[in-house]
């Protein structure tokens, strides 16, 4: 079960930072889009994400999208960005992520994950052998898919934390709901 556990929690993308990354070794970061850094039905990307985005760079971090969206939304979402990117990327299958890990020079030890979903987001990280960190979703859909995988989560998440009480704890919800963004 320790595969479908996330390697670290955030309340919030912006929550990770360089410093945190740095002392970890980590040099490339695949970033999932929709619910993560923005919700479905926000088409470009913020100020904030902009300057949490330029931060890392900065600091010498590769960062790249990984997103299981359609080149529609995702090439427009990056268009102003110009980040390195895979539409339709299919996680948790592997292809993909490895695909964009070898053009950014990422190995195993040196990169992460950051996305909303355990049965996607998280489990392509350690099928990469990569690490995965877990946010919560920004405004989750309320169809029967999503809930069903919300509620599969929900166990997972209750040994995680019953484990590292102290880390922060998704199932509070994301520090960015309720904003304007
Ligand atoms: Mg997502």
């Amino acid at each position: 079960m320790a595969f479908f556990r996330p390697d670290h929690t955030f309340r919030a993308y912006f929550d990770l930072s360089p410093a945190f990354l740095k002392e970890r070794g980590i040099e490339v970061l695949l970033l999932d889009i929709d619910n993560t850094l923005a919700p479905y039905e926000q088409p470009l990307p913020d100020d904030r994400l902009r300057a949490w985005l330029a931060a890392l760079a900065d600091a010498g971090v590769a960062v790249a999208f990984l997103s299981n969206n359609h080149a529609d939304r995702v090439n427009l979402f990056n268009e102003s960005l110009g980040l390195p990117c895979r539409y339709d990327a299919h996680k948790p299958l592997t292809s993909n992520a490895k695909r964009l890990l070898r053009s950014l020079g990422g190995t195993k030890e040196t990169t992460a994950f950051m996305g909303d979903q355990i049965f996607t987001d998280i489990c392509c990280a350690h099928f990469c052998g990569a690490r995965g960190f877990l946010v919560p979703p920004i405004r989750d859909k309320r169809d029967a898919g999503t809930r069903f995988k919300r509620f599969l989560e929900k166990g997972i998440l209750r040994r995680y934390y019953k484990k590292h009480p102290g880390m922060p704890d998704v199932r509070l919800g994301s520090t960015i709901s309720g904003e304007t963004v």
